[in-house]
């Protein structure tokens, strides 16, 4: 597995880092309240544990699993919801957690179905941000890095749902793709 990097853009250590960062910024901003953490599954996963055990608060989490990509490297642009959370966001302070902000819309879709729950307030926290991908308006309150606009893998992201557990973030070879 590997074998099929072509280069390492962010090592475990910058990843650690940003968690550290972004943890101790959402420490101080959510003080005194008990925000609920919705990961965006599957890519979500790696960044949630790592993110969560940095943030000390009260929090509580649940996951929504939505897809919008369909095995290739370039999204479908439709997103569709594949399982809800579990639990009623209304006067709640939301803390959405992604893996990587593209073409926003994602996180648009999950903007509008949320925010017609009524929380009490409503924040985005992504590990990536590729800002050239963008093809509807969709800004994050916490960003990790912001990234150049190539298919990244690694620490939960997939090329084919395979990579996801690289611990590292990274580009994949060219050839991975031909030989599909
Ligand atoms: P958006 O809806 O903003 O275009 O994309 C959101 C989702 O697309 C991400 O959560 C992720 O699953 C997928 N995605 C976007 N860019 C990349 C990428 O560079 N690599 C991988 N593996 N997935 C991506
Ligand atoms: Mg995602
Ligand atoms: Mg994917």
């Amino acid at each position: 597995m590997n074998n099929d990097i072509e280069r390492v853009l962010y090592s475990q250590d910058d990843i650690k880092a940003a968690c550290q960062r972004l943890g101790a910024q959402l420490t101080q901003d959510y003080a005194g309240k008990k925000p609920l953490v919705i990961g965006v599954l599957k890519g979500v996963i790696f960044f949630m544990t790592d993110l969560l055990r940095e943030m000390d608060l009260m929090a509580d989490i649940d996951f929504i699993d939505v897809s919008s990509y369909h095995g290739g490297t370039a999204s479908s642009g439709q997103v569709t919801l594949e399982q809800d959370i579990s639990v009623d966001i209304k006067d709640r302070d939301v803390i959405i957690v992604e893996d990587i902000l593209d073409s926003g819309r994602t996180l648009a879709y999950l903007k509008n179905l949320l925010e017609a729950r009524n929380p009490r307030s409503f924040k985005i926290c992504t590990l990536l941000d590729k800002p050239e991908g963008r093809t509807v308006e969709a800004k994050a309150d916490y960003v990790g890095f912001d990234v150049p606009n190539e298919f990244l893998v690694g620490y939960g992201l997939d090329y084919q749902e395979f990579y996801r557990n690289l611990p590292y973030v990274g580009v994949l070879k060219p050839e991975v793709y031909a030989n599909k």
